[in-house]
C-alpha cells in the first residue's frame, strides 16, 4: 500500500497535455469499481530510449467512481491507482467502508513462467483487478 502512494504522488502537478501524451486513445484499464468502460483517456508516453521499452501511464475517467491510472513499464501493471485528476495526487477511496489506494490486477497472480516470458503488456486479460470492488464478498 506504501507504494501504490509513492508512485501516484511521484507527478504532483497535472501537465498539460503534451507530444508525449495522447489522448482520445484505448487503454486496457476498466473502472476498477464497476468494470465499466472509462472515457476521457490519456496516455504519456514515458518511453522511446529502445524500442524494447514500453513505459506509458495510462489515466482514464469512470463517469462515476472518478480518474484512474496505471503506469506499463514492459509488463501489464500490477495495480491501479484512485487519483485526484489525469497524473494527479492519488486520492483515497472508501469502497463498502474500506480504504482502497490501489486495485490489485490479476497480473500479480500470474505464474513466474508468465511474468517472465514476452507478454503484451496492453493485453486486457492480465489487467482486470483482482477482485471488483463492489462485488459481494
Ligand atoms: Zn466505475
Amino acid at each position: 500500500m506504501g507504494t501504490s502512494v509513492t508512485v501516484a504522488t511521484r507527478e504532483p502537478l497535472y501537465a498539460p497535455v503534451g507530444p508525449r501524451e495522447r489522448v482520445g486513445v484505448r487503454t486496457p484499464m476498466r473502472c476498477p469499481v464497476c468494470d465499466g468502460e472509462l472515457r476521457n483517456v490519456i496516455v504519456r508516453d514515458l518511453g522511446g530510449i529502445t524500442y524494447d521499452l514500453v513505459w506509458q501511464v495510462h489515466a482514464g475517467e469512470c463517469p462515476e467512481h472518478g480518474w484512474f491510472q496505471a503506469e506499463v513499464i514492459s509488463r501489464p501493471p500490477r495495480e491501479i491507482f484512485p487519483v485526484d485528476r489525469p497524473f494527479g495526487v492519488a486520492r483515497r477511496m472508501v469502497v463498502d467502508g474500506e480504504e482502497v489506494f490501489a486495485f490489485a490486477t490479476v497480473w500479480n497472480d500470474q505464474p513466474d513462467q508468465v511474468k517472465r516470458s514476452r507478454v503484451d503488456p496492453l493485453d486486457p486479460r492480465y489487467w482486470r483487478v483482482r477482485r471488483l470492488a463492489n462485488a459481494k464478498r
